[in-house]
């Protein structure tokens, strides 16, 4: 969507006040992502009011949903597209509203220097040292909870030689992560072999560091790309694995739709931890599903117990209109579901805060995201950006965005932790 905007002139604005459009893109996954979506249009919205030329244009995933609503329910909503359309948002909003402004495009591209000329995404991640990078969008597994294949639509990969120009783009940017996002990574390609392949040609984007899997399902597939890594050379791999396992009671998976148990989730945490050594695990856990007793809760939390993963989500189930789930009988009260989602989250902050301990007097690989007048923002590469804990460090360098540098941590907070350079 940024590279069809800037190829059309728009430019990023950092003040609401006097930007020309508020371009909302926008959640529909759960209740609590439509109501952020909601109040943001409705802020968006008091600003607008005051600036009698700007308008409000969203985009994404409730305006793909309730395309309907949105036209009679919203009407600070100027213009909106879907998903399906993101390519297109420059042109969208070009032919809608007019061009971008002349004066604004002049002045930007008058500031811009040969690199940025180079690379038509280097306004939108200048400075970053990390990018998602979406590999396939979609997915075809049906969990009962879940409204994401009801908007996404059906599983379908993006071509190798896409994601590569894209991640060579970033990284002439500046960028020197890529982090590999999809509803469903594991099935790219259709092969556990496809997906490594995809590893491997990411490895020739000379300038990148880091390459982040995410969202793997805890299943066969992700069994056999872990165990496919000890043939394959793919040292700019960070040891980490995303899979959301979404329950450890194999009562409440059947009922999600979900396979795997327990027994097979720990396989794949040890897996992931052996192949990759020094490997953190992330994963996520849905609570509240119709027919869930505090027998299931017991489960996930002694899987937690047993299986340890370093990084933990929560989620309470909100029944979303059209999935199976939304009809089923012995729906949970919502103030169950706040107690349960609050009893596991203490048994895994208390699990956390000594492994935060532990860390302290470990050295660790870890990339420059941000420097600062007074300190550096680092992270790990057992960390994903935006989803998990910081390294605070004092600026004592010349350091810049995507600067790899090695860190003994000093301390720690509930989730970051301090270091220095060594
Ligand atoms: S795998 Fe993920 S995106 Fe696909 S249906 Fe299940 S929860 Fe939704």
């Amino acid at each position: 969507m940024e590279r069809s905007l800037s190829g059309e002139g728009f430019t990023r604005s950092d003040n609401p006040e006097t930007a020309d459009f508020h371009l909302i893109n926008s959640c529909a996954f759960i209740e609590d992502a439509k109501m952020e979506t909601i109040r943001t249009v409705l802020g968006a919205a008091k600003i607008k009011k005051k600036h009698k030329n700007q308008k409000l244009v969203l985009v994404g995933c409730f305006s793909e949903r309730y395309a309907e609503n949105v036209r009679t329910d919203l009407p600070e909503v100027d213009f909106s597209f879907g998903t399906g359309r993101y390519h297109e948002a420059g042109a969208l909003i070009g032919s809608k509203f007019g061009p971008a402004s002349k004066s604004q495009s002049e002045t930007e591209s008058e500031k811009r220097s040969d690199t940025e000329r180079l690379s038509p995404l280097f306004s939108i991640v200048k400075g970053a040292s990390f990018a998602p990078v979406k590999i396939s969008d979609g997915c075809d597994r049906g969990c009962s909870f879940c409204a994401i294949p009801i908007f996404r639509g059906k599983f379908r990969d993006i071509p190798v030689a896409t994601i590569v120009q894209e991640s060579r783009d970033l990284a002439a940017s500046g960028v020197r992560e890529v982090c590999l996002v999809s509803q469903d990574s594991n099935s790219y390609g259709g092969s556990p072999g496809a997906f490594l392949d995809l590893l491997e040609a990411l490895h020739e984007v000379e300038d990148l560091h880091w390459i982040r899997m995410l969202y793997m399902y805890p299943d066969g597939k992700t069994e056999a790309i872990l165990n496919g890594l000890a043939n394959r050379s793919l040292p700019k791999l960070v040891p980490y694995l995303e899979s959301p396992i979404q329950h450890a009671s194999t009562r409440m998976l059947r009922a999600m739709r979900r396979i795997g148990d327990r027994e097979r989730f720990q396989a794949i945490f040890s897996l992931a931890r052996s192949v990759l050594p020094g490997s953190e695990v992330r994963t996520s856990v849905l609570l509240g599903f119709p027919g869930e007793t505090d027998a299931d809760v017991e489960e996930v939390l002694e899987f937690i117990e047993e299986s340890r993963p370093e990084k933990l989500a929560l989620f309470s189930y909100s029944p979303e209109e059209g999935t199976p789930g939304a009809t089923l009988p012995d729906q949970v009260p919502t103030e169950v579901t706040r107690e349960r989602v609050n009893r596991v989250r203490n048994a895994f902050l208390l699990q956390h805060a000594n492994r935060q301990r532990d860390l302290v007097g470990q050295t660790f690989r870890c990339m420059v995201d941000e420097t600062q007048d007074q300190e550096i923002i680092a992270r790990r590469a057992q960390d994903a950006p935006e989803a998990d804990g910081v390294v605070y460090l004092p600026n004592s360098r010349l350091l810049s965005p995507g600067d790899l540098v090695n860190v003994q941590i000093t301390g720690f907070a509930e989730f970051d932790l301090t270091g220095v350079i060594v």
